[in-house]
């Protein structure tokens, strides 16, 4: 029955997304039910929105109608489990290998765009994956909202699972242990929660900011933390900030988060939002002119969620219209988000936060004087007019007192590179994205 199903579908969802959301699914045929056993609770929720009705439409029907469909979390061998939860009984603890590692197939190290901004975090994931328990433990993943944490976590993950078939990889969201551990204690099953995280060879443990305030969770997870890495069993963790500035958290337990190797994830630069939208666009199979990436990459600086967002938004518009996705398309289509911003990112706006940083007057900019302290507030004016709005080198050399194109052009370099020599400029350079985008 799955198989028809499956058939059919092959030829009405886009390549990209069948693979990610479909393929990984498993049927298991019960009398009138089809039950779906999706590999985590991400994917269920993701089929669950956005492809149920194509495959309630898709399943074949016999002379009773379609089957029942339900979706679970689960894989095939172990259906008879109850789903996602593990089972903290006997038989449950006595097993080697968990019920469900939750990894999501679809974050893995190639999906994962470097850049500068993350390039040491995912260095630092792939030796952990690579040397599992022996490079650096616990790894601590840590930064904002969007950018990549528990896409890399996941990756780990799925990487230890690829080398190794038989490792026993847990992943799981810090609430999710508060919860499962809750649970335990309700049943009386402490002893098998603790057997059952002591037990496996990988244990990533996601937004751990969670643990705050939550005292005996944290007791319990400080000892299934020492146990692992007593063991040599590693321990990933991730965190939307530096372990000391958790409040909330024992001292004990973020002095050891910080044994292993703490590593920062920050937002991405301009080339690199870029190449992940070019990424994301040929993984959905879609086409997206370099143009239009950066035209997007420049509108959406905040993480890469929200870039990604704004890919679907034109992505799905262009679907549904059938139209190609052009420059003047995704203007449109993004048109009330930028509408927003461009009433605060303009080039005179940008002439005049940095004439106050530099406390010189916006006129010096646009003027001819050409001493030091003028000329270079200038140029950093230039590069930031161009990475920030989406006028062109003539366009912003007409801004500035009506200059050539290969001024402008020449100032964006002098700009990439002082910013390498001299950390001064870098990081006022960064102060005035801050300003600006803030
Ligand atoms: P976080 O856990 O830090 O909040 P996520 O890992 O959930 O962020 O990332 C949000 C989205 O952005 C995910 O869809 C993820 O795949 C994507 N993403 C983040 N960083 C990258 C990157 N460097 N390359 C490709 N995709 C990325
Ligand atoms: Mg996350």
């Amino acid at each position: 029955l799955w198989n028809q199903c499956i058939q059919k579908l092959e030829h009405e969802i886009p390549p990209q997304d069948f693979n990610t959301w479909i393929r990984p699914l498993q049927a298991v045929e019960n009398g009138g039910e089809l039950h779906l056993l999706a590999p985590n609770q991400f994917v269920l929720d993701w089929v669950r929105d956005h492809f149920i009705d194509h495959i309630e439409q898709a399943l074949p029907r016999n002379g009773n109608g379609a089957p029942r469909l339900i979706l679970e979390v689960g894989t095939r061998q172990e259906a008879e489990v109850p789903p996602d939860r593990p089972d903290f009984g006997a038989a449950r603890a006595r097993r080697k290998k968990p019920a469900t590692s939750n990894l999501n197939p679809a974050f893995t190290f190639d999906t994962f765009v470097e850049g500068k901004s993350n390039q040491f975090a995912k260095a630092a994931a792939m030796q952990v994956a690579e040397n599992v328990g022996q490079a650096y433990n616990p790894l601590f993943i840590y930064g904002g909202v969007g950018l990549g944490k528990t896409h890399l976590m996941h990756a780990i993950g799925n990487l230890i699972v690829a080398r190794n078939a038989k490792a026993n990889v847990v992943y799981l969201h810090s609430e999710r242990f508060v919860s499962d551990m809750v649970t335990a204690l309700q049943h009386n099953a402490i002893n098998a929660f603790k057997e059952y995280y002591r037990s496996v060879d990988a244990l990533l443990v996601d937004d751990i900011q969670f643990f705050a305030g939550k005292e005996r969770s944290q007791e319990e997870f400080f000892h299934t933390f020492n146990t692992l890495l007593e063991n040599k069993h590693q321990v990933v963790l991730t965190c939307d900030r530096y372990p000391k500035e958790i409040e909330g958290l024992e001292e004990r337990l973020k002095s050891r988060f910080g044994w292993g190797l703490p590593v920062a994830i920050e937002p991405p630069d301009l080339e690199t939002r870029v190449a992940i939208l070019m990424k994301k666009a040929q993984q959905w199979g879609v086409e997206l002119p370099e143009e239009v990436a950066f035209f997007i990459g420049k509108r959406i600086r905040s993480n890469v969620r929200e870039l990604e967002g704004a890919l679907r938004r034109v992505t799905a518009r262009a679907q549904f219209t059938g139209e190609p996705i052009t420059l003047a398309f995704a203007k449109e289509a993004l048109r009330d988000l930028i509408a927003v911003q461009d009433k605060l990112i303009n080039v005179e706006n940008i002439q005049k936060t940095v004439a106050e940083y530099y406390k010189i007057r916006v006129s010096d900019l646009l003027s001819n004087k050409r001493t030091r302290s003028i000329t270079r507030p200038r140029q950093i004016a230039m590069a930031l007019a161009k990475e920030l709005t989406n006028h062109s080198l003539p366009e912003i050399g007409e801004y500035f007192g009506g200059r050539d194109h290969t001024t402008v052009l020449h100032a964006c370099r002098k700009v990439e590179e002082l910013k390498e020599a001299d950390s001064k400029i870098a990081e006022d350079y960064a102060t005035l994205l801050h300003l600006l985008t803030n």
